[in-house]
């Protein structure tokens, strides 16, 4: 593939964000950094320095739709934008989707043991909000579909991490555009986030993650091209050690549970008894995370009572 990588600052502890502007057949942009300033003048010098101008740019590609890859569709007025059906409801900003998003999490840290002075602190969506574009999609892309102008390039869902995750796979090349997938240095966060039909349960975010881990692992892939830090060529040697940290992780907190009968609240509390306070819903969410993964291994199982789930050990 003719790869052209951009890095874009991001008001966000991880760093820099990387877009690609990929030619074929049409000019296209995968991931398009936060909707700040400073985002905005790296996209305008990378995609100069690459011989374009914004204007040639004909199709914005999302990976997923969190505020550091998809703030600026409103700088393509006039390209296609596409992306993942659940991306779509992100872009719109509309009202009552955003409601429906706090009464999600209100619910969800209800349902982890979370008191409700707690709650309300933690279910702001809107200071996100600013950094995400506000050009919705034009097109639709599902599982499978191949990129307009890009023969050979496959859309393929990975959720986990994001609603919204795609890669696409580039079947002639063996490239992939990875989005969030897997990173050089970081474990991406299992995110919560609300079904994108109401009233249809919680995703397991962190067994979602790991089945599209294992469908990546699954591609001959020869660069993998990361939407933060450096691309990827052998990919098979770091998933397995991302899996294996994974599995150690929630072997911790098994043992940290004892033979105690405790909600997601306080798994959280003693999986990360330092930061847990600071960073509230990334760590309750991972620990969701591990929870969902231990009673899929049938180790642990949940009981709900009063609406409030808890956790113990199968004997
Ligand atoms: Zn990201």
């Amino acid at each position: 593939m003719d790869v052209h990588k951009i890095a874009i600052p991001t008001p966000y502890k991880i760093g820099d964000v990387n877009a690609f502007l990929v030619k074929g057949d049409a000019l296209t942009i995968f991931d398009v950094g936060p909707k700040t300033t400073e985002a905005y003048e790296a996209l305008q010098w990378g995609i100069r320095a690459a011989g374009y101008t914004m204007k040639d740019v004909e199709q914005v590609v999302l990976t997923h739709h969190h505020p550091d890859h998809a703030g600026w569709t409103d700088a393509f007025p006039h390209a296609e934008i596409m992306g993942h059906v659940y991306n779509d409801l992100w872009l719109r900003h509309d009202e009552d989707f955003l409601n429906y998003h706090e009464a999600f999490y209100r619910h969800n840290l209800f349902e982890s043991g979370v008191p409700g002075a707690v709650i309300e602190k933690n279910v702001q969506v809107r200071r996100e909000m600013e950094w995400v574009g506000e050009l919705p999609l034009t097109k639709i892309l599902a599982d499978g579909d191949e990129v307009p102008g890009h023969p050979g390039l496959k859309a393929i869902e990975t959720l986990g991490h994001a609603r919204s995750h795609l890669i696409f796979w580039d079947e002639r090349s063996h490239d992939v555009i990875g989005g969030d997938l897997l990173l050089e240095r970081i474990t991406p966060n299992p995110l919560i986030e609300p079904p994108l039909i109401e009233g249809e349960p919680r995703a397991k975010s962190q067994l979602e993650y790991n089945a599209s881990l294992d469908l990546l692992r699954a591609l001959p892939v020869a660069t993998m091209y990361t939407g933060h830090g450096a691309d990827l060529t052998d990919i098979v040697p770091l998933i397995d050690a991302r899996k294996k940290r994974q599995h150690d992780q929630a072997l911790t907190l098994y043992e940290l549970m004892g033979q105690d009968d405790i909600t997601p609240l306080e798994a959280t509390s003693r999986f990360y008894p330092r930061v847990y306070q600071k960073q509230f819903g990334l760590t309750l969410s991972k620990t969701i995370g591990a929870l969902d993964y231990l009673e899929s291994q049938g180790m642990i199982e949940s009981t709900k009572r009063a609406g409030i789930y808890y956790y113990k050990r199968v004997k």
